[in-house]
């Protein structure tokens, strides 16, 4: 099936007389006859529901869902995009170990890689995206574990060179996890470029409809961990009777992992009726983006001929930096997010914001209504000037997340707030 259909019938198919739409299964627990068969479930000898923090039926059916969206093996819900960053690092690397991660990341990502991360014993070396190779090369270090990046940054909006990026990490034998948040699976495949493992926040464009918090991790399952860099996948799991991932399932093993050994210890798991709003979103994620798409474009054509507007970031623009990568990984558009400075710097987009009237300020991106955001005063707070110029954010930069409406009312309201500003 292509990707549209894919949206509407992956991951659940009803017998006769059963719901046409995924029922919600509010239940913690699943009921059994006989202790030998829940004692199979335990030992992960039977696949089968036994407890919501493992795995339930909603849940599953969205993680199907997204798995083949993503053209993986499988997938694992999480409570947050976070939690699934949180867990995809996790499941990989241990104190003493290390990651090369994009330094033009989500801020809160950031703040995990640099901060909480480091308490864990695990360290991040931030690299600039657009360096060349014989500068990113010298990152790595033989306790490297993977490399981390966002496919279009927030806020910045840069491309992720996914295949060179793949490149890089595969000749050291490590696997390239890609933040593919704001492309989604509609604007962008990153397993297609060679990437290894997929997380999302679903809380932005799979939900689109801003009511619920949630992430998903996706395995291509093509990476090998059996090289040896990855003994968690390859020695016995005490905490199951001397498991070995790789060898009890094979391509699945770095999925089957993260939900019974992760999961199971760290409980961050998404809910039922969350994943009924996730799959809602699913059904016509083709259909909004490429409306995002599509108003964001006029937006930031509108926006470049503005003489109030010092810069506007939308790769696909012509002249945008990132064009060539933007027309090889994202030929259907860039999203719906824009973001732009404006001359009077701070100040200027501190009166522009409160000046909108329709477009509502919000601590959101990626929803169908038109919201807007100062990175550098909210989800960029915590970061210095050094870092938030690594980031790819001046402190003037106003972040533009273009909606479902029509697209001369966004303009509109744009037009009236700019001559505020
Ligand atoms: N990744 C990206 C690209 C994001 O934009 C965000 C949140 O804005 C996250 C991860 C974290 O997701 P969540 O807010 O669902 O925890």
């Amino acid at each position: 099936m292509e990707l549209e259909s894919l949206c509407l019938h992956a991951g659940y198919t009803p017998e006769n007389g059963e719901p046409r739409v995924v029922p919600i299964a509010q239940s913690t627990t699943f009921k059994y006859a006989s202790t030998a068969e829940v004692a199979k479930l335990f030992d992960l000898d039977e696949a089968g529901f036994f407890y919501t923090r493992l795995g339930n039926p909603t849940v599953d059916a969205v993680e199907q869902k997204i798995a083949a969206l993503e053209g993986g093996v499988g997938a694992l819900c999480t409570s947050s995009g976070q939690a699934a960053s949180m867990l995809a690092v996790l499941n990989l690397a241990q104190s003493g170990d290390h990651i090369v991660s994009a330094s033009s990341i989500y801020g809160g990502t950031f703040n995990l890689f640099a901060v909480t991360l480091k308490k864990l014993g695990i360290e991040v070396t931030f690299v600039d995206q657009r360096a060349p190779d014989s500068e990113l090369e010298k990152a790595f270090r033989p306790n490297t574990r993977a490399v981390f990046g966002e496919t279009l940054t927030n806020p910045s909006l840069d491309v992720l060179d996914i295949e060179r990026f793949a490149h890089l990490a595969h000749k050291h034998g490590l696997p390239l996890i890609v933040d593919n948040t704001f492309a989604t699976p509609v604007l962008c495949r990153p397993f297609a470029f060679g990437a290894d493992i997929i997380v999302h926040s679903t809380t932005k464009y799979m939900d689109g409809h801003a009511l619920q918090v949630g992430g998903v991790i996706v395995d291509s399952g093509n990476f090998d961990w059996a090289s040896g860099k990855f003994p968690e996948f390859t020695e016995p799991d005490v905490s199951y009777h001397g498991l070995v991932y790789t060898r009890a399932f094979g391509k699945a093993a770095y999925i089957v992992k993260a939900r019974v050994q992760l999961m199971r210890d760290m409980g961050c798991c998404q809910s039922p009726q969350g994943a009924f709003y996730i799959n809602q979103g699913l059904e016509t994620l083709p259909l909004r983006m490429e409306r995002h798409c599509r108003n964001a474009e006029a937006v930031a054509r509108y926006l470049s001929g503005h003489a109030k507007v010092e810069s506007v970031n939308y790769p696909s623009l012509p002249g945008n930096p990132g064009k060539a990568l933007a027309d090889k990984y994202l030929p259907k558009g860039c999203s719906g997010v824009v973001s732009f400075s404006l001359k009077g710097g701070r100040e200027a987009g501190a009166r522009f914001i409160d000046s909108l009237n329709m477009i509502s300020l919000q601590v959101h991106v990626a929803d169908i209504r038109t919201c807007v955001l100062h990175p550098a005063s909210s989800t960029h707070r915590q970061l210095s000037d050094e870092q938030l110029h690594d980031a790819g954010i001046t402190p003037g930069m106003v972040r533009l997340s273009v909606g479902l409406e029509h697209s001369d009312d966004i303009l509109k309201d744009l037009e009236a707030a700019l001559e505020k500003a």
